[in-house]
């Protein structure tokens, strides 16, 4: 029996292609105890294979946490699989705003320790204990509230393209590090401000809200279903959009267009731009954002250095990267010191103490 992905991500595109069938992408996730991951992964790829579900899901025995696309006439099949399944029946599922047929080009379900990496010790405070669930018509209402401090709970490379107005956008690499910033930054305002919070798709506020209420927070909100179920409410509800630019997606996507604003600049000339591109040169890969004009005098590298080595013949670039550590951390890597454009998030926060 077949339990991982065999075709590459090319031979998967001429498939899709061949298809002519439009794709759903979808995002979900819930924690939930789950006894033998490895035995609810396999299961799980089963039956997704077989319903040419594509997608990077993890499984941990904390619950799972899944992005994926499948063949849109494929859905009901689908959802009818989710609800035989306890802890996924009628589970909200984050339909995309933007669709592509190419979204994901492998199904990979992988069992980790944890669905998010978080880097928290879930033993150390109640997890359970989370923060008010809120819609978007609440979350318009208390954003406007000038007792309340509005928290994006992403990285730098996301929020850097779209966020919510007025929200403090920590400058971080990683979710752990914003939340000390964060804990740090309202020390004085625990009790009498309204901390809310919104990410992608809700699931790193789920544990971000416990911690927050653990640290002595009184007033936790957090957006249900983050930026993706708020944009498919405004749009239904007809209610005012608060979201400006782009929401930052992990899949071939890599955005979501919001509204039209581009807050963000070309990292390498300063132009407005909001497009994130890695770096062509295999031993770089550095995620950052550039500009048509720069991507075609680059030749889609992040310096003259990149530029030179990516247009080596293949087995000298081979040759050259022999014995160097891969740098696969590329999000980690969302900063160089030749981007003379990066912005600096990291003065957002004075905006409060004014
Ligand atoms: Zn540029
Ligand atoms: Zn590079």
């Amino acid at each position: 029996m077949q339990l991982y992905n065999k075709l590459s991500a090319l031979e998967r595109a001429e498939l899709i292609e061949k298809a002519g069938k439009d794709r759903l992408t979808l995002s979900f996730y819930q924690y939930a105890k789950i006894e033998n991951p490895q035995e609810f992964r396999d299961q799980l790829f089963i039956v997704w294979d077989q319903l040419d579900v594509l997608g990077r899901i993890y499984v941990a025995t904390e619950g799972i946490n899944g992005q994926l696309s499948l063949p849109a006439d494929r859905f009901s099949e689908f959802k009818s699989h989710l609800d035989t399944i306890d802890f996924l029946k009628d589970i909200r599922l984050n339909i995309a705003v933007e669709q592509d047929n190419m979204s994901f080009l492998k199904l990979k379900v992988k069992v980790r320790n944890k669905i998010v990496a978080d880097g928290l010790n879930d033993d150390t405070f109640d997890v359970t204990n989370k923060g008010v669930h809120v819609a978007a018509d609440k979350f318009n209402e208390l954003i406007e509230d000038e007792n309340t401090v509005l928290v994006d709970m992403r990285n730098h490379y996301e929020s850097e393209i779209g966020h919510f107005k007025n929200a403090i956008t920590p400058d971080v690499d990683t979710f752990r590090e914003s939340l000390d910033i964060i804990e740090d930054d309202l020390k004085d305002h625990k009790e009498d401000k309204n901390l809310v919070m919104y990410c992608t798709g809700g699931i790193r506020c789920e544990k971000a809200s416990a911690y927050f209420k653990h640290k002595g927070f009184k007033n936790v909100f957090q957006l249900e279903g983050g930026i993706i179920e708020y944009t498919r409410q405004i749009k239904e509800d007809g209610l005012e959009n608060k979201f400006i630019g782009k929401n930052f997606v992990f899949d071939e996507r890599r955005a979501e267009k919001i509204s039209d604003d581009v807050i963000a600049c070309c990292h390498q000339c300063g132009a407005p731009a909001d497009i994130h591109t890695n770096c062509a040169n295999d031993a770089c890969h550095l995620l950052f954002i550039q500009c048509d004009s720069c991507k075609e005098e680059m030749n889609n590298c992040c310096s003259n250095n990149c530029k030179e080595i990516h247009a080596l013949p293949f087995e000298e670039q081979k040759a050259l990267r022999k014995g160097q550590a891969n740098s696969n951390d590329i999000f980690k890597k969302g900063r160089a010191d030749h981007l003379p454009f990066k912005k600096d998030l990291r003065n957002i926060f004075e905006t409060l103490k004014k």
